[in-house]
């Protein structure tokens, strides 16, 4: 039997299973799916189904083995590493979770909430706010991302710093493994040494070691106050920036300790594409001026709002009075606080917006910050001269998107569809050569060349590229020993070897 045929067979017997509706096969529906956001990476697949139980999830997995058919698992499709788009191939098929919706259970004293995989971070968030609670991982893309994508990337966004990543969240997992049977980890426990870590094999596994079905997240308390400022700093010089921003990061701490929840970084070349596509989201035309960098402070305290603004203003007073900082706005009222939060968060949409740039999601010890952003800009300014280096990100751990975008003279006098196809040309022909620069002085300085968005297909190679063989061979018995048929998002995370 070809492959082809296979797959047929596979979506036949996937048809009587879910029901007709549940299997998508015409290829004009599938955009949504077999692309990724950035629209970087186009997939061409054989279907996409929409099991709405464990169970439909389990029995898909078993025929996707029978016929040897490729799963390529999908939440809400947000990832930015190409992880849930399927090849070229036309044979794979994108089984994505986004009908799995149901909240299992609540536990007020527990703190914990357990989900469908399918279940939106927003939704998590609102039902947490109605226990009274806080669901404290965020991200842009929170109304579409589900549990079972921010698990399977280990998500980070902009409470890292207070609270850890998805994978710190995470108490309990219910996976379906690569042979179809269902493992139940579903245990709300803070504690639980009963041999090797399951669990935190498959989170951030990014869909290639078994299937997420259901979670237990941990949910914290409410704080009493939560205070925003922006503020700029002196230097319009960006890297210098950087090394003011990791200054004024050790004074906030000082101040605020674990009531510190939110500390991100905006250089001026990330913030002005917010300024042309969502002016609605600027920057405050009050605070300092435009080609000084920002960085958004967020403090929350237990016991009020009062206390939380006094921390804050303390935390200003000191790096006003030491010129770490040149202007600042603490947030009056929610809803300017929350227009600091949509500049911030429009960043990324912006860039999108303005066209495809060398994305990087960078980790580094923050001790390492600034004299890397000196470096890895002076190498990068030398060799692709124009460039603009769009470097924002979640700077309190030490997270960075250290992005590099095409230069500005490439899009003269076109219109939208010109910019985008320039910059896209200028990317395939250099991104080579830029993320050389930027990976080897992240490397050298112990840092990572993904801190939350996975390696997917983006920087699959590249981790191969910096990783030990000791590293990627114990990475490939992991794989081999839990999908020995390569049906799980083959390719993605470690190249299947030919
Ligand atoms: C505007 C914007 C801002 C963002 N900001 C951040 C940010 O601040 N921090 C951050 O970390 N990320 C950020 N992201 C990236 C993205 O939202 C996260 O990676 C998110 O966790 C992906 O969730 P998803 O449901 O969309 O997963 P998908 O994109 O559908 O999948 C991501 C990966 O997980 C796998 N997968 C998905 N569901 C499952 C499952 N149930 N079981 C097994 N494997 C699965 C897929 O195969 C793929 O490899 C942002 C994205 C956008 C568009």
């Amino acid at each position: 039997m070809t492959t082809d045929s296979a797959t047929a067979v596979f979506l036949s017997q996937a048809k009587a299973l879910l029901g007709e509706r549940a299997v998508l096969t015409d290829s004009e529906g599938f955009a949504p799916y077999a692309t990724d956001w950035r629209q970087k990476f186009f997939g061409r697949p054989a279907a996409v189904v929409f099991p709405s139980t464990t169970q439909e999830v389990a029995e898909l997995v078993r025929l996707a083995n029978q016929q040897s058919v490729a799963l390529v698992p999908q939440g809400g499709n947000t990832g930015l590493s190409g992880g849930a788009t399927p090849d070229e191939s036309g044979r794979q098929v994108i089984l994505n979770l986004s009908r799995m919706t149901r909240i299992r259970a609540r536990d007020q004293d527990n703190k914990t909430i357990t989900v469908d995989a399918g279940v939106t971070m927003q939704t998590v968030q609102e039902e947490a706010d109605r226990m009274g609670l806080t669901f404290p991982l965020n991200l842009t893309a929170r109304g579409t991302a589900t549990i079972g994508g921010n698990l399977s990337t280990n998500a980070g966004g902009t409470a890292v710093l207070r609270y850890g990543n998805a994978r710190a969240l995470c108490l309990g997992i219910e996976v379906v493994t690569a042979e179809g049977q269902v493992w139940d980890g579903l245990r709300g426990l803070r504690k639980d040494n009963t041999g090797y870590d399951l669990r935190d094999l498959f989170v951030g596994a990014e869909g290639t070691l078994g299937i997420i079905t259901g979670a237990v997240m941990a949910l914290h308390p409410k704080p009493a106050g939560v205070m925003t400022a922006l503020a700029c700093l002196p230097d319009p010089e960006p890297a210098q920036a950087a090394a003011r921003a990791v200054a004024l990061l050790q004074v906030a701490q000082e101040c605020c300790t674990a009531s510190l929840t939110g500390f991100e970084f905006m250089t001026p070349a990330s913030m002005n594409p917010v300024s042309d596509y969502y002016p609605q989201f600027a920057r405050p035309a009050s605070l300092g001026s435009a080609d000084q960098s920002c960085v958004l402070l967020e403090v929350s305290h237990a016991e009020s709002e009062q206390a939380a603004t006094a921390m804050l203003e303390r935390v200003l007073d000191i790096a006003l009075q030491g010129s770490l900082v040149a202007d600042a706005l603490v947030a009056q009222s929610l809803q300017q606080a929350q227009a600091f939060w949509d500049l911030r968060e429009h960043i990324t949409m912006a860039a999108a917006e303005d066209g495809l740039q060398v994305k990087f999601d960078i980790a580094l010890p923050i001790s390492s910050i600034a004299e890397f952003c000196q470096v890895a800009q002076q190498r990068l300014l030398q060799a692709y001269p124009g460039i603009r280096l769009s470097n924002f990100g979640h700077l309190g751990d030490g997270n960075l998107h250290f992005n590099v975008a095409a230069p500005a003279h490439l899009s003269k006098g076109l219109d939208r569809q010109g910019r985008h196809e320039a910059y896209r040309a200028y990317v395939k022909a250099n991104e080579d050569g830029i993320r050389r620069i930027v990976h080897d002085e992240v490397v050298a300085r112990q840092g990572s060349i993904s801190a939350e968005h996975g390696l997917g297909i983006l920087r699959r190679d590249e981790a191969a590229h910096y990783k030990s063989p000791v590293e990627i061979e114990l990475m490939r018995k992991i794989k081999q020993a839990l999908d020995p048929n390569n049906i799980l998002n083959p390719n993605k995370v470690l190249r299947t070897p030919s």
